[in-house]
């Protein structure tokens, strides 16, 4: 889940690569997939913060993969856009059912495809320039770095991560299930309490700045993350 990551599902290696290397430019981290079983594989891990799937593919198709997506509870949010060679308008109602968020038609400029990413990114949350902010806290997806009143917080990658998910997601809160889920992946086996250490790390990377509070306990659920009034001088 790094700076404005990009899960690409396509089978053609012509159009992955043009894709790569235009969705790099242009500033994306592009983890590329031939296949829909692929992509699932790569989405038991870290989540990326949007999901470029090819129509059709062999196997699975694109249009399956996205419904299965969107009954998955930790996958169901993410901003899916399709691409298909098909143009007939019954295929694109049908794609915005199986809960697709936009729709390109190949052949389609890499620069409108970027444009619309962007567009649907800022619709679900993610700033242009990459930088979350809630209250004091603000959090550089692409520089990778956490600030409070403009002073670096030194978190470690894991703290970021779990950081970025609650920033994402203000006032939300995530039981230890979710959390483990949507920061370490649900191909790795961790232990529930490995939240917690990894929570109390980056209360302690925050308490200097008055900053702790933010990170809230929520009894019988998990962590959420609130705006707190900013600390007194
Ligand atoms: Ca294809």
């Amino acid at each position: 889940m790094a700076s404005n990551c990009v899960l690409l599902v396509e089978d053609e290696t012509d159009i992955r690569e043009m894709l790569t290397f235009s969705l790099e430019r242009g500033g994306f981290k592009v983890v590329p997939a031939e296949s829909a079983e692929e992509a699932l594989q790569i989405l038991d891990g870290p989540l990326p913060n949007v999901v470029i799937i090819d129509w059709m593919l062999p196997g699975m198709s694109g249009i399956d993969l996205a419904r299965k997506l969107r009954r998955d509870p930790i996958t169901s949010d993410l901003p899916l856009v399709m691409l298909t060679a098909r143009g007939e308008e019954s295929d694109k109602l049908k794609s915005f059912d199986a809960g697709i968020d936009d729709y390109v038609t190949k052949p389609f400029s890499p620069k409108e495809l970027i444009a619309r990413i962007r567009a649907l990114l800022r619709r679900t949350g993610t700033p242009e320039d990459g930088v979350l902010t809630v209250g004091q806290l603000t959090l550089d997806t692409r520089g990778h770095e956490v600030r409070v009143h403009g002073d670096q917080v030194h978190v470690g990658p894991t703290e970021f991560r779990l950081l970025e998910l609650l920033m994402r997601n203000p006032n939300r809160a995530f039981d230890r299930t979710q959390l483990l889920d949507r920061v370490w992946g649900r191909n790795v086996y961790v232990e529930e309490r490995t939240v917690d250490v990894h929570v109390l790390r980056l209360r302690k990377a925050l308490m200097p700045f008055g900053m702790d509070k933010a990170v809230q306990t929520v009894r019988g659920i998990g962590y959420r993350l609130s705006p707190v009034p900013a600390p007194v001088a």
